[in-house]
């Protein structure tokens, strides 16, 4: 192999620092990097995460590591002054001799980025029979040196030889409970040497071999150890959760050992440079004294605040303090280290980037900047445009008392509390009839999609954040917590047992999807209040960015949201929501299935004033902002009634016979919907609907305008496939729109564009360009389209994709660059080659997904469309797109602005390029 394998820090110096992160793992280059700095650090060496991926390669490990590993051994021996194995030709000559001191070290993985629970530390290794006895004797206490064997045996038989932790904690518990004492701590010496023997026993009849004794053979095995643990199921499922690559490799770092576990004079402990909760800025975290490495997370004893170390351990305390200081100062970020006081001196045995949550990520980024760490481009840069998501959504009161049952993986945000069902038909029943219920299960499969929909929120014991129920959540936007493996269930039964309290069908709990907190009772919820510091954040993303960003909002409430979460106009207002409830949903009803003309007429004129306040009210919130109304699109087929009673009543209603209204009923049934009479088809046969709708939108703008309201309407035909549907829609829509502004003698500039989401009318995309002013991608019919897969049944089969790794993700989340993404591209291109000015944006799910965004903002939209609640996450995705790329812009994001500020009395569109005569 190139290179050499092993790379030796010590005595203020190191081989490499935190520039050779790739190559060492974070842990080994931090661990360099802090050497070098002076830090106070154990020494040692880290083998190269090359070496790992040579042994994963050709299963075994390369040539020459083994010797490098051995002269980084004896550098270590010579520095420390210690042993390895108290070897004969030890380098001071003392070999196991009298008073000699045994070295120990720790093997530690690390990958260059950090992943948490891959491998366990292993602790004291170089212990055996004759070094223990040596430990005990240099350090004069026996019972730390049995205390150390112990706790190395049970490690390596762990995580080396894998044998159930179980089996080990049996024994010591045994131990325990013989000698009547409750903690680790109150074992002696004596017990301590026989769970020695018991242990290694046991070693030895699970794994058929004996227990190694020879140090540099257990050294071996745990590099090894490490080595295999970068493909164990865990690391495998943390790095797909996460999208690290798997060609990455872990290194190993062995350091020499510095003891927690000495007395009462010594301890570890965690700390973060900042509370990782609310960002504060002040030292956070716990210790326990006399323990050893894992004790403070384990919750064997329950760990001190950090705060009390200024009284046990005032000097190592403020020592403390001011590597926190220095830390930030030379990382310019928030760290989490591990420490460790030995006799009351303090070693410092990691560092990292520390885990934080949304809230404290935002303050921190901003805070760093006012501290002059850092510059605005940076903070943006430093928050994940995803953590927003939680930050941004219904959240339990944080002042509310909680009870919480168990914390699941955090599959879908938001906060909703209900009454525990188990049965999925049940759900549907009490969710239909508008109950709140909470769906707990094992895990969902395809069957449960109903019952999903009829629920608030929803809860599975089992499975990650690509099972089926968070698929499904998240693309339903509903609140789900999966993976609360701790909940004991029983679903035939009616009962589930979370913690120490038993919770039955009908009882109330509360989830909250933020944090996976599953919590008995019905809590209070929030809308949670964005900070100083969110805004701050925002309004510097907003001066990187070149992406423009709107709002799907359907509603006035809707769009006020939007606005409030920076939304720089509406990019898609459907306009079906308007027509599917109560007395509406009958009206519309009457006009699809009406017979006659007359009848279509008067259904038409019932319409027209609630169309007509729907819009006024919506451009009153986006006051002087475009706004995107699009014509309906829905498959008239989910209009049409579903029950015989429904069809008695609207016979009834419109003023006809059952069978012949049954008759117009059966006309309109289909069998795929999806791709039936809707969109753009619908407006081609019922000109009258599209004729109704833009009269709407025009006495609308009309009356607002009137009122000193400026309105830029954007009209926007939907699921259009050939040029002639959207010339013949837009010379109606011209005609009805001037008929309506000559009448009330005001000009209002408009557009009218045209939804991209069929693969041919992306391919087609240069002739339709002649015929609108702007494009919008839906991304959601497109992802249907292009890969065949049906946007309401892909929950059936989409999960297993996943799972297993067919689909890198769900393409009606994360764009499908390579495919759909391609039409996009194509369309684009196209369609500005054929109009210069036609302005280009995206109105599916995909406006609010980071990934995505940055594709749409490299291949130069104008700007992208999405939930409100994702405003900001696309706000933030497009300043971190932007950043990234240095680039000069496909298109300024000026002419977006030029365009939707195309002022009165410039000329209209409808004239710049005159409409094809009206078709009636
Ligand atoms: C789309 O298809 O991407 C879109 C925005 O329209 P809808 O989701 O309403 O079909
Ligand atoms: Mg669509």
């Amino acid at each position: 192999m190139p290179g050499h394998l092993v790379y030796y820090f010590g005595s203020g110096q190191a081989e490499g620092g935190k520039e050779l992160k790739a190559l060492l793992g974070s842990k080994g280059a931090n661990l360099a990097e802090m050497t070098r700095l002076g830090i106070p650090v154990p020494p040692g060496f880290t083998i190269t995460t090359e070496a790992c991926l040579h042994y994963h390669r050709e299963r075994e490990l390369p040539e020459g590591l083994l010797q490098e590993v051995h002269s980084a051994l004896q550098r270590l021996e010579g520095e420390t002054g210690k042993s390895f194995g108290l070897r004969s030709g030890d380098p001071r000559g003392k070999g196991g001799g009298e008073g000699a001191v045994p070295l120990l070290v720790s093997v530690r993985s690390g990958a260059a980025i950090s992943m948490p629970g891959m491998m366990d530390t292993i602790l004291n290794l170089g212990i055996n029979d004759r070094t223990a006895e040596a430990l005990a004797q240099s350090t004069g206490n026996a019972r730390f040196a049995y205390d150390s064997y112990r706790r190395f045996v049970q490690m390596y038989g762990e995580v080396v030889l894998r044998i159930p932790a179980a089996r080990f904690e049996e024994r010591l518990h045994a131990r325990k409970e013989a000698r009547g004492v409750a903690e680790d701590n109150a074992l002696d010496a004596d017990d301590l040497r026989a769970l020695v023997v018991e242990f290694k026993e046991l070693a030895a009849r699970e794994t058929g071999v004996l227990f190694p004794e020879d140090p540099e053979a257990q050294l071996r095995g745990a590099i090894e150890a490490v080595f295999r643990s970068w493909d164990n199921d865990r690391a495998i499922a943390y790095r797909r959760v996460h999208g690290i690559p798997d060609d990455l490799g872990t290194g190993v770092t062995v350091m020499a050992m510095v003891y927690g576990n000495l007395g009462e004079d010594s301890g570890t402990g965690v700390a973060f440079t900042r509370d990782p909760g609310s960002g504060e800025n002040r030292l956070y975290g716990e210790f326990l004294s006399n323990a050893q490495g894992e004790d403070v997370v384990a919750g064997i004893r329950d760990p001190l605040p950090i705060d009390e170390m200024a009284t046990r351990f005032p000097a190592a305390y403020q020592e403390l303090e001011l590597l926190r200081d220095r830390l930030e100062r030379h990382y310019r970020e928030m760290q989490d280290v591990e420490f460790t006081i030995e006799r009351g001196n303090l070693y410092l045995l990691q560092t990292r980037t520390g885990k934080r949550t949304a809230a404290a990520a935002v303050r921190i980024a901003v805070e760093l900047v006012a501290e002059g760490l850092i510059d605005e481009a940076e903070a943006v840069r430093r928050v994940a445009p995803d953590e927003l998501n939680r930050l941004l959504h219904r959240q339990v009161d944080p002042a509310a008392e909680v009870r919480v049952l168990a914390t699941g993986l955090p599959a879908s945000p938001g906060a909703a509390a209900g009454r525990v069902v188990f049965d999925p038909a049940e759900a549907v029943t009490r969710g239909g009839r508008g109950e709140a219920v909470v769906l707990v299960r094992r895990e969902t499969s395809p069957d449960d999609f109903e019952a999903m929909v009829a629920a608030r929120a929803i809860l599975t014991t089992r499975g990650g954040m690509t099972s089926h129920a968070a698929v499904v959540a998240r693309g339903m936007g509903k609140c789900c917590i999966v993976g609360a493996s701790s909940i004991r269930i029983d679903e035939a039964a009616g009962w589930f047992r979370g913690g120490d309290e038993v919770v039955r069908a009908g009882d109330w709990i509360t989830l909250d999807g933020g944090d996976g907190r599953v919590l008995l009772g019905e809590a209070p919820t929030v809308e949670p209040e964005p900070s100083a510091e969110f805004h701050r954040l925002m309004d510097w993303a907003d001066k990187f960015r070149r992406l423009g960003v709107r709002a799907n909002a359907d509603t006035p409430a809707d769009a006020t949201r939007a606005r409030s979460f920076g939304a720089e106009g509406i990019g898609l207002c459907r306009t079906e929501h308007m027509f599917f409830e109560g007395e509406r949903l009958a009206v519309f009803r009457e006009l699809i299935l009406a017979p006659d003309a007359g009848l279509r007429e008067r259904a038409l004129e019932k319409l027209l004033p609630m169309q007509r306040s729907d819009f006024e009210a919506i451009f009153r919130a986006m006051a002087g902002l475009p706004v995107t109304i699009r014509l309906l699109d829905p498959p008239l087929h989910e209009f049409l009634p579903r029950s015989a009673e429904e069809v008695r009543q609207l016979a009834e209603a419109v003023g006809v016979d059952e069978p012949t209204l049954e008759r117009e009923v059966e006309r309109h049934r289909e069998l795929n919907p999806m791709l039936g009479h809707r969109g753009v088809r619908v407006g081609i046969s019922h000109p009258e609907i599209t004729a109704m709708q833009v009269r709407a939108i025009f006495e609308a703008v009309v009356t607002v305008m009137r009122d000193g309201v400026a309105v830029h309407p954007e009209i926007m035909v939907p699921l259009v496939g050939a040029v002639e549907e959207l010339r013949r829609q837009r010379s109606l829509i011209a005609e009805v729109a001037d008929e309506v502004m000559a009448r009330s003698g005001l000009q209002v500039p408009y557009l009218i564009g045209t939804m991209i989401e069929l693969p041919r009318a992306a391919l087609m995309a240069g002739a339709i360009a002649a015929e609108a002013d702007f494009f919008s991608f839906g991304t959601n019919d497109l992802t249907q389209t292009t890969y065949g897969i049906s946007r309401d049944d892909a929950g059936n089969f989409l999960p297993r994709y996943l799972e297993e790794g067919i689909f890198a993700d769900d393409p009606f989340q994360v764009l499908d660059q390579e495919g759909v993404g391609r039409l996009v591209e194509i369309a684009t291109r196209e369609g500005r080659a054929a109009a210069p000015e036609l302005k280009v944006g995206i109105c599916g799910e995909h406006g609010g997904e980071p990934r995505s965004v940055e594709f749409f903002h490299r291949i130069g939209l104008d700007y992208v469309s999405c939930s409100p609640y994702r405003v900001p996450v696309a706000r933030l995705a497009a300043a971190q797109a932007a950043l990234r790329d240095r680039r000069p812009p496909v298109r300024d994001r000026a002419v977006e602005t030029r365009v939707a500020r195309a002022g009165v009395g410039q000329p209209q569109p409808a004239q710049r390029r005159p409409a094809a005569a009206p078709v009636k």
